[in-house]
């Protein structure tokens, strides 16, 4: 269509034959997103739903808990956009809905972080003017599939990273109040497996991946062989600093062993996590400690791993498959030279 009109427009000059072409584009474009506006409000139920029972798995959670009213109210928006019916439409006001509700009231005190309050609560407003677009269009009763189409799919992304700042808030709650690993002052393993299922189910309810990290340092035992463990202590103690400088409240570390550590590090994809574990371990390659008048460095290999959620290879739920992965991927990296990520 789009071809005949320039050739008309060009060749003939002819306005009204572009009028009705330009007529039948329209018409044709709206029964196109029809289509695809009925698929998606039902796979955005489907995937909200599966959403919400993730989210009544997570063992630990404080403010995430909260997302539930918050996904349903979105239901709810679906439902009202594949019916196309504004008077069965979820509170469009953002205060007055069961998750502003809560935000504002015990939300605000729980949050604490008041600059993490702010934007929580701009991005959940965002949301709700969005809903009120939608639920304008609907009143209009216009051919307008495609603009309906565009505003859900934005709530939805609006919603999910609303879900992951509520969660990244969490895991900084969570980092605050476990108990630590008296030496490095990381959190202890025996919390591992827990906080492994816990950031998974966090990661499908939001549809954010997570990266899984096992490191080691290099030749280790030669420094305690040669300066004494004390000095092998404070570099151990000197690393989680290090590291705490580069990762964010939200991230966790985890001493696993002797010098092993293992990282989560929620919301975050393989390239950036590649770019920031290469980071620590040139800035860590680079530090070095005195002692006695020596100075003391190693380096460090790392094995990781994105869990993707939206990928369905599900033997990665499973904690053991994904912790033996990272070990192989950290044996990967001593074998070929170390003072390297895999
Ligand atoms: P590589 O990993 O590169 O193969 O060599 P490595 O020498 O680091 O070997 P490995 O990881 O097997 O050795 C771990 C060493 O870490 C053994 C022990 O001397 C040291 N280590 C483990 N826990 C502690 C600790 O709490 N304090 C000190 N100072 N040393 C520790
Ligand atoms: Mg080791
Ligand atoms: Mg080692």
């Amino acid at each position: 269509i789009q071809k005949l009109i320039i050739e008309r427009l060009i060749v003939k000059n002819a306005k009204d034959e572009i009028y009705e072409l330009y007529k039948l584009h329209l018409a044709f474009e709206n029964v196109i997103a029809q289509v695809y506006l009925d698929r998606y409000t039902k796979k955005l139920q489907s995937k909200n739903n599966l959403r919400i029972s993730s989210l009544s798995d997570i063992y630990e959670k404080n403010i995430i808990n909260h997302y539930q009213a918050h996904l349903e109210w979105l239901n709810d928006l679906a439902k009202a956009v594949e019916f196309r019916n504004s008077k069965f439409f979820p509170q469009t006001n953002h205060t007055l809905c069961t998750f502003g509700k809560w935000l504002q009231d015990s939300g605000k005190t729980i949050i604490q972080n008041n600059s993490k309050f702010k934007s929580v609560s701009k991005q959940h407003e965002n949301l709700h003017l969005m809903a009120k677009q939608i639920k304008n269009y609907i009143a209009k009763k216009e051919e307008n599939n495609h603009i309906l189409l565009t505003c859900l799919e934005k709530c939805e992304m609006l919603s999910l990273s609303l879900g992951t700042e509520l969660a990244l808030i969490d895991n900084t709650l969570i980092n605050s109040k476990a108990s630590k690993d008296p030496l490095t002052g990381a959190l202890n393993r025996q919390r591992l497996n827990q906080l492994y299922m816990n950031q998974l189910e966090i990661s499908y309810a939001t549809s954010e991946p997570f990266v899984l990290v096992m490191c080691d340092f290099d030749y280790f035992k030669n420094i305690n062989d040669t300066y004494g463990h004390l000095a092998g202590d404070k570099m151990l103690k000197s690393f989680v600093n290090l590291v705490k400088k580069s990762l964010r409240n939200s991230d966790m570390i985890i001493r696993y062993g002797g010098e092993e550590f293992v990282f989560i590090l929620p919301a975050i994809k393989t390239e950036k996590a590649r770019v920031l574990l290469n980071k620590i371990r040139v800035d860590f390659s680079e530090f070095f400690i005195i002692h006695e008048e020596n100075k003391i460095s190693t380096t460090l290999s790392m094995g990781m791993l994105e869990i993707d959620p939206d990928n369905e290879e599900s033997y990665l739920t499973d904690f053991e498959n994904a912790i033996s992965i990272v070990d192989k991927k950290l044996y990967e990296a001593k074998n070929s030279g170390r003072n390297k990520v895999c």
